[in-house]
């Protein structure tokens, strides 16, 4: 099978920095949230997904090392940099090969699957609410609204080993997997995680921006990262080879820190290109404001509808648009004037300096086509007679 993948961070509507982290880095896909005073969280969220991405590619351990050894770093880095002390990640990947997934986990970030109209979330909350929950001293009800629920048993960076959950789940095509910070699934209730995977099946980019802005929309109390995987068919591309997207990131692993200032970029760009399409309409307004005004000092004498007629503009159309209007219509007859040789040209107009220079024109014509008539009519009638 292959993958499509989608993925959105954002900083939430309430703190200051984003301490979430993602890696894109197919087969693994991951997100981390980081917690720590300072930029504590910021680093070991990172850090950790640094750790694994590397040790990945070196072909080192098994997924759960690889985050055994992410463990580590932070937890050393927590030791012997004063500025950090204390800070910790979750962390929740997917290795997703052929027809499943390799699921390891510490922490309150989850993973849910979405398979045949049923989301099942794969993960266990590492929290003190899910183990009250468990052990039967609270109602889901009231762990939703635990004060400490925020409170998490386990993370990367406390001690120097960790207890990693691990699981296979088999994939089927038209699975989808999500991977997501707790900033989402505290705002959004599952009900509605389902409703907004459903309506935007098949395309999992839209996905992830979608339950970002619902977290976001309910508060976005905590940064929100959100990766979303659909299994579709076909084989996924041969290892060494670029992806088909572009814009896919090289750098596989993204702070929240990063994505923002990723956007932040983004939305100055959009704003430079804003302010060039706004200048460029101008542009074009006031030429064709300055086009008009000239064109109003033009006249011409042409045909309409058959007829001689005065028209202010010049005889030409731009873009399809006529740049002149008819401003008089007379009563004579175009094809009889233009039977003159005098006046061939009157389809394609005749200059005027102004209206009354084009009315002068018109009165010659008419003039002419009389004499012509009586012209025709008096010999005409002479050919009969001797
Ligand atoms: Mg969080």
């Amino acid at each position: 099978m292959k993958i499509d993948a989608g993925v959105a961070t954002d900083v939430g509507r309430v703190r200051e920095g984003n301490e979430d982290a993602f890696a894109i880095e197919p087969p693994l896909y991951a997100v981390a949230d980081g917690m720590g005073g300072h930029r504590g969280g910021e680093v070991a969220s990172q850090l950790a997904l640094q750790t694994v991405v590397e040790r990945l590619r070196a072909g080192q351990g098994s997924l759960a090392d690889q985050v055994q050894a992410a463990n580590r770093a932070v937890y050393e880095r927590s030791a012997t940099d004063r500025k950090v002390t204390g800070m910790g990640t979750t962390l929740t990947a997917a290795i997703v090969a052929g027809d499943r997934a390799h699921l390891v986990h510490v922490g309150d970030s989850r993973a849910y699957l979405l398979r045949a109209g049923a989301l099942r979330q794969l993960t266990e909350d590492h929290t003190l609410v899910n183990r009250m929950l468990k052990a039967g001293e609270i109602t889901e009800r009231e762990a939703a609204v635990h004060p400490h629920r925020n409170v998490i048993l386990r993370a990367l960076g406390q001690d120097p080993d960790v207890a990693i959950d691990e699981q296979d789940v088999g994939l089927i095509e038209g699975d989808r997997l999500l991977l997501c910070s707790d900033g989402l699934t505290v705002m959004v209730p599952e009900d509605q995680l389902q409703a907004i995977l459903e309506a935007t099946a098949g395309a999992p980019q839209e996905a992830a921006e979608r339950l970002v802005r619902a977290a976001n929309g309910a508060g976005g109390i905590d940064n929100i990262t959100v990766v979303v995987l659909d299994l579709l068919e076909g084989d996924p591309p041969e290892a060494g080879e670029t992806a088909d997207d572009a814009s896919a990131p090289t750098d596989t692993v993204v702070t929240g820190e990063e994505a923002a200032e990723a956007s932040a970029v983004t939305r100055r760009r959009w704003f430079r290109w804003g302010a060039i399409a706004v200048g460029v309409v101008l542009a074009i307004v006031v030429g064709l404001t300055g086009l008009r005004a000239w064109l109003d000092t033009r006249w011409y004498v042409g045909v309409s509808d058959g007829r001689v007629a005065i028209f202010q503009g010049i005889p030409a159309d731009l873009f399809g648009f006529e740049l002149s209007h008819v401003t008089e219509q007379t009563d004579i007859s175009a094809s009889e004037v233009m039977a003159l040789p005098l006046y061939a040209e009157l389809e394609q107009g005749i200059n005027a300096n102004s209206r009354e220079d084009a009315a002068v024109h018109v009165e010659q014509i008419r003039k002419d086509l009389r004499a012509a008539q009586h012209h025709t009519a008096g010999s005409g009638g002479g050919g009969g007679t001797p």
